[in-house]
């Protein structure tokens, strides 16, 4: 027997921060039909996990762990009554809006959606073992799993360890390791930069001594059975491990830190442009995507750095979906201008800008491809520089923004682009 299709007028994918926080925004710009699906059994996402503290700085001006942070949007969201349904795995979304989700309670469900909020995070690049040599023997871990293992479920993953990638998520585990007893020996990163936040890898490298080895990276590893050692050698400027430089580094785990990737299969299944630089939509300056009604916020749409900004990000993609509910997103276009990243600027998020559907000052999140020090971040309409901003130090692990104001748009009708990128002076 076929079920009927539930209808609800939006549905968010993702109980993260950046699900609850769209939800909450939609909540707060009148909607009341909202409903979130969440495959895990809590809401909270990545952050249940992350227990060390550092998130809300900027939302809440004080230090909470992730655990704290993710409390306070769910107390929220249950104060406002937002329906929940925990365990619940969204298998697909039709350009159309229809979701289909799957649970053991409720078995298969569609549910008709007036907008679909996509928030369902990122996923961790699996790419660094393997371009290894050797076996593949026990004790590699992802850094994201050892972190569940060690926050979650309580098992340590090993004593001797080497964490190849320097981004947050491996920062963070050398330290989290040192406090559970174990011996981290180092943090190779294959870049000449981190790719993680500066704060990090002073609080849990420098003030651990835990040596942080960049143009560096894994090139054998050792064991049959556990790992028993690897070997790390220095690169060259095109990332080649330079004879004679190897290391042997005896240890019996091996966390990979390579990167984060927007977790993006429902969304290429449903027909969602992607970009090949973020791996997340392409997004305008109300976060749709190119399907009319579907929005994306958070990790999924590209990966941050802090979530206060995901949090920001997302009431304002919660905020647009039911003002596109509403019938109140002006369903015409106006005029549509690209937002061009260039020199040093990899991307931005939005990739556009209608000045007539724009709030009177939009975000424009991006980030750079290299470390620029003593750079200028520069927006220029057309030909004409509108902006120019000097920053001491930039870098890939970091996100920047920029703010466009709409009047300024306004007074330049004739632009066919908008262009931010870095300049020396
Ligand atoms: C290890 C680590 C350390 C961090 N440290 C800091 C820090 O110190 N300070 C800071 O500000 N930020 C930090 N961050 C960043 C911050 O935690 C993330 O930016 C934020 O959690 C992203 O939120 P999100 O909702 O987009 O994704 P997530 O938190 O990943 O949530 C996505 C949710 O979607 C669900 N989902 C996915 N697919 C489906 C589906 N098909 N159906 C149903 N549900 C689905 C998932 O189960 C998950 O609950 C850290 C992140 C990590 C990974």
């Amino acid at each position: 027997m076929t079920k009927e299709l539930e209808r609800h007028a939006i549905v968010v994918v993702g109980g993260g921060p950046a699900g609850l926080a769209a939800a909450i925004g939609a909540y707060e710009a009148g909607e009341r039909d909202i409903l979130v699906l969440e495959r895990d059994t809590q809401l909270g996402g990545i952050l249940n996990q992350c227990i060390h503290n550092g998130f809300g700085l900027h939302t809440f001006q004080e230090e909470l762990t992730g655990p704290e942070y993710a409390a306070r949007y769910i107390a929220l969201a249950d104060e406002l009554g937002i329906e929940r349904r925990l365990g619940t795995m969204v298998m697909d979304i039709s350009a159309d809006r229809v979701v289909t989700a799957v649970s053991s309670e409720a078995g298969i469900t569609r549910i008709q959606a007036g907008a679909v909020i996509l928030a369902m995070g990122c996923r961790e690049r699996p790419r660094g073992a393997l371009a290894i040599p050797g076996y593949r023997p026990a004790g590699i871990y992802s850094a994201g799993t050892a972190q569940r293992l060690v926050n979650i479920e309580g098992q340590l993953p090993g004593r001797e360890i080497v964490i190849l990638g320097s981004g947050d998520i491996g920062l963070i585990m050398a330290r989290r390791m040192t406090f559970e007893g174990a011996h981290v020996q180092c943090v190779a990163e294959v870049m000449p930069y981190s790719g993680g936040l500066k704060r990090n890898i002073v609080q849990c490298l420098n003030d651990f001594d835990i040596p942080l080895l960049l143009s560096h990276t894994v090139t054998r590893i050792e064991g049959r059975q556990r790992v028993e050692a690897v070997w790390i050698a220095e690169v060259d400027e095109h990332m080649k491990p330079i004879p004679g430089t190897e290391v042997r580094y005896p240890c019996d785990t091996l966390l990979l830190s390579v990167g984060l990737l927007p977790e993006n299969e429902l969304s290429r299944e449903a027909g969602v442009e992607l970009s090949p630089v973020t791996r997340g939509p392409v997004v305008n300056e109300s976060l749709e995507t190119s399907i009319p009604g579907v929005f994306a916020c958070g990790n999924v749409l590209h990966v941050h750095d802090l979530v206060d900004y995901v949090s920001e990000e997302a009431a304002n993609a919660g905020a647009s979906a039911a003002r596109f509910v509403q019938g109140a997103i002006d369903a015409g276009d106006g005029q549509r201008i690209p937002i061009v990243a260039t020199d040093g600027v990899r991307y931005t998020v939005p990739s556009s800008v209608s000045v007539t559907r724009m709030p009177e000052a939009l975000t424009v999140r991006f980030r750079v491809g290299n470390v620029f020090r003593d750079h200028y971040v520069s927006v220029y309409l057309g030909d004409e520089r509108i902006q120019h901003r000097k920053k001491r130090v930039m870098a890939p692990g970091e996100m920047e923004q920029i703010t466009l104001k709409r009047a300024e748009l306004l007074a330049h009708p004739d632009i066919e682009s908008i262009t931010v990128k870095l300049e020396e002076e």
